[in-house]
Parts: C-alpha cells; sequence; structure tokens
C-alpha cells in the first residue's frame, strides 16, 4: 500500500511487514530455483517389521541443502512449498525419484511417501503415480501412500475417489501422524487404509506414562479390528520397543533402530545384519 510521507514522496511499503514478507518471498524463490537446479534429495528411513524380523519398507523423507543457508529442515519449507502450491510439482519430483530409487531395492521392501492435500486435490494425481511408477520400474503395490486427516479437512468425496483408484491400482494406503487430528476415528470408517501409523506424541512416554500406555493400545485392538496394519512413529529406545512388542505393534519406525539415512546407503542397510533385537 502506498503510504505518503512528509515531503510528498511516495514509500510503498510498511517496513515490518516488508522484511517478513521478502523473507516469505524469497524462501519460495529459493524453493523454485531448488526443484529446477536439483537441490533437493531424499533421504529414507527404515520401518522394521516386528513379525517378520525384517525391515519391510522405507519412508522417503525430502531433504533440501540451500546454496547458503544449509540444511533446511521440511517443517521450515513444506509449508510454504504448500501455501504456494509449489508443493505440487515438488511432490512429484519426489514421487519419481522414490519410485525410481525403491525399483533397485529386493522386492519385498516397500517405499512410503507423503503426500500433501494439494497433491490429492490436483486432479492428475492418479496419473503422477501411474507415471512415476511405469518410468521408475516399480510395482504398484511396492508403493505406500502416506497422507494425513487434513487431506480431508475440505471433504471427503473427491479424495475418496482418488484412494479408491490407488487402491485399485494396487498401492497401499497409510493413515499418518495418527491421534492428532480433530477427528481421527471418523476417518477410520470412512476408508480401509491399509496402515495407521502411531504418532510420536504418543509413543515418547508409552513405555513410562500409563494414560500413552492405555491409548496406544486401544489404536493397536482398533486397527487389528479394523484390519489394518499398525506402525509406531519416533521409537527411541528399548523400553518403548519392548513396549510395542507387547502390545503387537506392526512395525515400528525411528532414531532406535535408525535414523533416516542417504538413498545409496539403502541396500547396505537392507542386506545387513540389523535387527530390532539387537
Ligand atoms: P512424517 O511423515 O511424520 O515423518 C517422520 C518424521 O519424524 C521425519 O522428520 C523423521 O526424520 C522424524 N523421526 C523419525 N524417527 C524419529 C525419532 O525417533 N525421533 C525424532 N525426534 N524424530 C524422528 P522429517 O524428515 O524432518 O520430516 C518432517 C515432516 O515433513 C514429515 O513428517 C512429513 O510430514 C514432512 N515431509 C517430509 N518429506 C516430505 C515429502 O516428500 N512430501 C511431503 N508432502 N511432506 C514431507
Ligand atoms: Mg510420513
Ligand atoms: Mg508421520
Ligand atoms: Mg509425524
Amino acid at each position: 500500500r502506498a503510504k505518503q510521507d512528509g515531503r510528498g514522496v511516495f514509500r510503498f511499503f510498511e517496513p515490518a511487514l516488508d522484511a517478513a514478507a521478502r523473507r516469505r518471498r524469497q524462501l519460495e524463490l529459493d524453493l523454485r530455483e531448488a526443484l529446477f537446479t536439483g537441490q533437493f534429495r531424499l533421504n529414507y528411513q527404515p520401518i522394521f517389521d516386528l513379525a517378520r524380523d525384517r525391515i519391510g519398507c522405507f519412508e522417503a523423507l525430502l531433504r533440501w541443502q540451500h546454496p547458503s543457508r544449509g540444511n533446511i529442515p521440511p517443517a521450515e519449507f513444506i509449508p510454504v512449498a504448500e501455501e504456494t502450491g509449489l508443493i505440487v510439482a515438488i511432490g512429484e519430483w519426489v514421487m519419481h525419484e522414490a519410485c525410481r530409487q525403491a525399483a533397485a531395492w529386493p522386492a519385498h521392501v516397500r517405499v512410503a511417501v507423503n503426500v500433501s492435500p494439494l497433491q490429492f486435490r490436483n486432479s492428475g494425481f492418479s496419473n503422477i503415480i501411474v507415471q512415476a511408477l511405469t518410468r521408475g520400474g516399480l510395482s504398484a503395490d511396492r508403493l505406500e501412500v502416506e497422507i494425513t486427516e487434513s487431506v480431508f479437512l475440505d471433504g471427503e468425496n473427491g479424495v475418496l475417489q482418488v484412494l479408491h483408484q490407488l487402491r485399485a491400482m494396487g498401492v497401499r494406503i497409510a493413515l499418518d501422524d495418527f491421534g492428532t487430528g480433530y477427528s481421527s476415528l471418523s476417518y477410520l470408517r470412512s476408508f480401509p487404509f491399509d496402515k495407521i501409523k502411531i504418532d510420536k506424541s504418543f509413543v515418547d512416554l508409552v513405555a513410562q506414562d500409563p494414560s500413552s500406555a492405555a491409548i496406544v493400545h486401544a489404536i493397536v485392538d482398533l486397527a487389528r479390528a479394523l484390519k489394518m496394519e499398525t506402525t509406531a512413529e519416533g521409537v527411541e529406545d528399548r523400553d518403548q520397543l519392548n513396549e510395542l512388542r507387547d502390545q503387537g505393534c506392526s512395525s515400528i519406525q525411528g532414531f532406535w533402530f535408525s535414523r533416516p539415512i542417504e538413498g545409496d546407503a539403502v541396500l547396505a542397510m537392507i542386506a545387513g545384519p540389523m535387527s530390532a533385537a539387537a
């Protein structure tokens, strides 16, 4: 908004607003640049299957090495990418890259890819997945799409249609960060998810706090009754692991087993002597 100062000179911006807006605008420009100059890469965090005693899946996690600011965490740049719509193009890159890399892994190991609501609402979303699978040479049943209940916030109809399309292709669907939203239970009735990911906030105190343990127990039982698997997120110590195993959780993910690793370290980890009992 133009503003006139005492000497009749026009100043076009409120200085305070300008600083925040400029920083944001810069991040947006940098994100666009990052996509076209290849500054993104994927890391992969193993998800350990407790029943089969082996790694069953790796979750693809986006990493951004900014040329001057260094590593910027997803929690900082994903929201900007979502607000600006850039997440659609970035997410397409992620899907292609994840399918391409996972095609080199043993056939029993899946890849899980996080998908934002905006990508989901894009009418071409199923086509993007088909393309990524075809070009990467990955069979659909080795891809797991992770969504949060926020995809349902604008109503269920379009979303359910896409979910059913993906399901018909053989792609698996996981409900991420379960328990942190407003009405998580109602979404379990809307769609037969393959997996529920129990949010880290419940896992953190599962071995100490009876309330956390009771909630995790209830989620695992509920999932079993609905024929869905469970993954506990953010498992950081042995006590948590033992408690989750006792409760019948299907798989665990967290720093206790492994932090996210580079794509070219995945095959060695699969071949390695790792065990959840280690
Ligand atoms: P998320 O999908 O829930 O992914 C799990 C996050 O928890 C990852 O953070 C992972 O590094 C972290 N984590 C795993 N185990 C532990 C643990 O034991 N302790 C702790 N403290 N943290 C653990 P990251 O990589 O920073 O990603 C944060 C979020 O950013 C993700 O949460 C996801 O919502 C989003 N994100 C990451 N990559 C993508 C992507 O390619 N597309 C979209 N749309 N979102 C992404
Ligand atoms: Mg996730
Ligand atoms: Mg999660
Ligand atoms: Mg989470």
